[in-house]
């Protein structure tokens, strides 16, 4: 057996005189709709039996076609905050006094600072500025972060859960701190997610993503799954996508890259030497190594346009290319990963033209 509520010994009345009672009070108070605290003092019934006959106090007044009753009561934080923050963009502002938001708001500034202790505190609940207070307190920010990720027993939190827990806004965490990750590392807090992915694996990733697209990515584009690492690792990392995009450029272009020159040079310098890993026997002597870096890979694809030699498909007028490099004389034939020596084909052409040395 179920165990249930009863709530016997209570006299039916039917629903229609429940109904006819609440428009009669209403309209004797002149009002469109009513609150149960108003109802109860001049109704015949009590708000309690209304509310549980009808499912609840604003069905009541549904079905006796009174307008829904906001008592202050049933206005929640998040419902001042967002009105606030509403109110506020749509002055173009980052911040907002009470006398403006009484002009414009859907509720009264005194509601809302009485809600939250002042009007600064609600500004930063909402993740707003203080114009008139610059010099703010970062350390109480930092204080609150540290006690949420106390109570829930955790060396890191995520924004979502302070946002769930903590005091203050996210917006106002990144406002003072630039972004999410730098107030934990403020707060002495582990940043989980980009604690082992260093700068090369970023700009690894950055031109997996470049090359997928056929064009230089912006930040919308760092997304799963088109991109292993979220736009946040970058600002991170880098501040802004910009930078970080900046940072990239200047990597690909910070060294020279091997070139039939540049390896005959380099082969002059350090002798001819054959590295352990290539077999002697098999393999032709060779001045530089299969496997091409980053940096050559993105030279030669960016010389191709980043268009399939072979073909011309590229990721931009063909969704779904994938683009490889390819060694143009075979590098088991003693082809060099030299910038001459590359070129840039599709996956479809690529694996033709595999077939076809395979069979010479
Ligand atoms: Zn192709």
């Amino acid at each position: 057996m179920k165990l249930e509520l009863s709530f016997n010994n209570r006299k039916r009345f039917p629903d229609r005189d429940l109904l006819d009672d609440l428009k009669k009070v209403a309209e004797a108070l002149g009002k469109e709709t009513i609150g149960f605290e108003e109802y109860n003092e001049k109704g015949t019934y009590h708000s309690g039996t209304i509310a549980e006959r009808f499912g609840g106090w604003h069905k009541a007044l549904e079905m006796a076609g009174l307008r829904k009753y906001i008592s202050l009561k049933k206005i929640t934080d998040e419902d001042l905050v967002n009105d606030l923050k509403k109110v506020t963009l749509e002055s173009g502002k980052d911040s907002i006094t009470c006398r403006e938001y009484d002009e414009k708001g859907k509720y009264g500034s005194r509601t809302i600072t009485q809600r939250f202790g002042g009007w600064n505190k609600a500004l930063l609940k909402a993740g707003l500025i203080i114009e008139h207070n610059k010099n703010f307190n970062t350390e109480a920010l930092i204080n609150d972060l540290k006690k949420v990720a106390n109570e829930l027993g955790k060396e890191s939190i995520k924004s979502s859960e302070y946002d769930e827990n903590g005091k203050y806004g996210i917006s106002t965490f990144v406002h003072n701190f630039g972004n999410w990750n730098k107030a934990l590392e403020k707060a002495g807090l582990v940043i989980k997610y980009n604690k082992n992915v260093t700068v090369d694996d970023l700009f690894e990733n950055i031109e997996q993503v470049w090359l997928k697209l056929g064009r230089q990515p912006g930040r919308r584009d760092m997304k799963f799954p088109l991109s292993k690492y979220g736009y946040t690792f970058y600002t991170t990392k880098f501040e802004t996508w910009k930078k970080a995009l900046e940072q990239f450029v200047k990597f690909i272009n910070s060294e020279e890259i091997e070139t039939e020159q540049t390896i005959e040079a380099k082969a002059e310098e350090i002798g001819t030497e054959q590295t352990t890993e290539e077999k002697s026997e098999i393999v032709p002597r060779h001045k530089t190594r299969r496997d091409i870096n980053l940096r050559l890979r993105f030279m030669v694809m960016r010389r191709d346009n980043f268009k399939c030699n072979a073909c011309g498909k590229s990721p931009t007028n063909n969704p779904g290319t994938e683009l490889h490099i390819d060694h143009i004389l075979a590098w088991d034939k003693g082809g060099e990963t030299v910038f001459e020596n590359l070129q840039t084909l599709c996956s479809v052409c690529n694996i033709g033209k595999s077939n076809l040395d395979f069979n010479v």
